[in-house]
């Protein structure tokens, strides 16, 4: 029912690195914030490859990257809806020998070469989830009962100690977990199983992360300005009438700046005025930024002078995000 949607986390380190001068203090953090993110990205594939490659006896929906909001907003990796009842998958990859701690709840990763880190336990994420989702479901007045385990995406992850009430599961895995739940007697009707699916994917809100400044703490002057070339790579093209021109290899791209727009949000702040757009495109004129800034479908506040612009990132995500995959 539902793919997992580009990460916009992700979008944004990527953008953010390629204005930041190569020898920028920040460079390594961010470069292994993406390293890791690209990593639980991995791992999120190859669990929803065994579920699209498994043919599960029980009539069902599947849901990757689901962000809800119940008490607060909660987002789950994996969700298998049957009529019976509900699974969460909660997936990890973390290399090495993994202890999981129960009190308080920790989990413990020693590396091959002796080195240790700890991590916030995927047992308390997942019950945490589990609760939340459950809530969620008592406020519709549907009555489904939730099973959940952690998933460790990769075979190479060694369990240690295991978590006491919880169950670690690798991939190929989970079709017999699944298989081996109680099914009570209780089941959805057919019109309340489809219902709650599409209420899943019409209360999807896509997780919209803090721009880099703020959450690095990197001064905008740090940052390179000016629109990249798709074709070279490099940054500087020029605002030519009606499009937009490189010195470098000399192409000309009409809708340069439309993802440079989106690059802004992402790196520097949640609204743009016109000053900014200009500073950002290097874009001289303020009627050409007016121009460019009015052809966004920009939200915008305020008054001529100091008018501000906000981009809604989470319809960058719409297309492609939502796919009519039932698995039934
Ligand atoms: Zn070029």
């Amino acid at each position: 029912m539902k793919e997992r949607s580009d990460s916009l986390t992700l979008k944004g380190l990527i953008a953010a690195q390629g204005r930041l001068p190569t020898n920028h203090h920040m460079q390594s953090s961010l470069s292994a914030k993406q390293a890791s993110i690209e990593a639980g990205i991995g791992g999120e594939e190859r669990v929803a490859e065994v579920l699209r490659s498994y043919t599960f006896p029980l009539k069902h929906h599947i849901f990757h990257d689901l962000s809800l909001a119940s008490d607060s907003t909660f987002q789950i990796d994996h969700l298998i809806q049957t009529p019976i009842f509900g699974v969460i998958l909660e997936t990890k990859n973390i290399s090495g020998s993994l202890e999981f701690k129960d009190h308080p709840p920790q989990l413990i990763q020693t590396k091959d070469d002796g080195q240790k880190n700890s991590y916030e336990s995927p047992v308390t994420q997942l019950e945490r989830n589990t609760e939340q989702l459950s809530l969620w479901l008592t406020a519709r007045n549907i009555q489904l009962p939730l099973f959940g385990a952690v998933v460790l995406a990769y075979p190479k992850q060694i369990v240690a100690v295991p978590p006491a009430d919880t169950t670690i599961l690798f991939p190929n895995m989970i079709p017999p977990f699944i298989n081996g739940l109680p099914q009570g007697d209780r089941k959805l009707k057919p019109d309340a199983f489809r219902w709650l699916a599409s209420e899943l994917v019409n209360r999807h809100r896509p997780y919209i992360p803090k721009p880099i400044c703020e959450s690095y703490q990197i001064p905008f002057g740090d940052f390179q300005p000016g629109v990249r070339c798709t074709t070279c790579g490099k940054l500087g093209m020029i605002k030519h009438k009606r499009t937009w021109h490189c010195p470098a290899c000399k192409i000309n791209d009409s809708t340069a700046h439309v993802k440079e727009l989106q690059e802004w949000f992402l790196i520097f702040k949640r609204s743009i005025t016109n000053r900014e757009c200009r500073e950002f495109l290097q874009v001289e004129d303020k009627y050409t930024a007016n121009r460019i800034l009015q052809s966004m479908d920009f939200r915008s506040e305020g008054t001529f002078k100091d008018r501000k612009y906000f981009m809604d990132l989470r319809k960058s995500l719409q297309p492609g995000d939502i796919k009519p995959r039932i698995h039934s």
